[in-house]
C-alpha cells in the first residue's frame, strides 16, 4: 500500500567495500526509479575517515534528497533491497563495519519515529560530520530534530573528510 502524501526525504549512503565511488553511483540509480522515488538533489562524494570500527578501509559518503509517496517503512525496504542488490550480507558483517552499501534514511518530511527497526530523524546524525557534511551541501537551511543541518555541522569534528572531485563527464 503506498501513502497518499508527498514527501521530501533525505537519505545517506556509504560504503568501503569494492569501487563504492561506482556502488553508490549504482545505489542512488536503483533506489531512484524516477517514479515512486524521484531524485532532487545530490551531494558531492566524500572520502571519510572509519566511524565506530576504526579498523577498517575508509568510507565513501553522499547523501541525497528524494521526493516520494511511499510511506518511511516502504522507502526503507526499499533503500535495504537495494543494499541486498549490490551484495551487502547483513548476516556476516560487524556492525558498523566494513560494506558495500549501507543506505539510512536521514529524515523524512518532519516525522518523529521510534518504533522497532525504524527511527526518525536518524538516532546518531548529530554525531556524524560524515553524514551532516554532505547534507550541508545540499540542504543547510533544513531544520532537523529543532536545528539547522549547518549549525548541527559546526558542532561536529570534520578532520579527515576530503570532497571528492566529480568524474568527468563521458
Ligand atoms: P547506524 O544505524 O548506526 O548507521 P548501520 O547503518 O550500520 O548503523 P544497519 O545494520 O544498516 O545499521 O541497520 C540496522 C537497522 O537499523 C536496520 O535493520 C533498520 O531497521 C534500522 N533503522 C532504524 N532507523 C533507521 C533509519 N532511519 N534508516 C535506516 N535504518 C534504520
Ligand atoms: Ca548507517
Ligand atoms: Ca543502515
Amino acid at each position: 500500500m503506498t501513502g497518499a502524501l508527498l514527501a521530501q526525504a533525505y537519505l545517506a549512503l556509504g560504503g568501503n567495500v569494492g569501487n563504492s565511488r561506482a556502488i553508490l553511483d549504482r545505489a542512488v540509480d536503483l533506489l531512484c526509479d524516477g517514479i515512486e522515488i524521484r531524485l532532487k538533489a545530490r551531494s558531492s562524494e566524500y572520502r571519510t575517515p572509519p566511524w565506530g570500527f576504526k579498523y577498517q578501509s575508509p568510507f565513501i559518503n553522499l547523501c541525497i534528497a528524494v521526493e516520494t509517496e511511499l510511506t518511511p517503512r516502504e522507502l526503507l525496504a526499499r533503500a535495504q533491497g537495494v543494499e541486498l542488490q549490490l551484495g551487502r550480507d547483513r548476516a556476516h558483517e560487524k556492525r558498523w563495519g566494513p560494506r558495500t552499501a549501507d543506505i539510512d534514511i536521514i529524515a523524512y518530511g518532519d516525522l518523529t519515529v521510534d518504533e522497532l527497526g525504524l527511527t526518525l530523524p536518524h538516532p546518531r546524525l548529530f554525531e556524524r560530520a560524515f553524514v551532516l557534511l554532505p547534507l550541508a551541501e545540499i540542504a543547510p537551511d533544513r531544520v532537523i530534530g529543532g536545528r539547522t543541518v549547518r549549525e548541527a555541522l559546526d558542532h561536529v569534528d570534520t578532520a579527515g573528510i576530503e570532497r571528492l572531485l566529480p568524474f568527468p563527464s563521458p
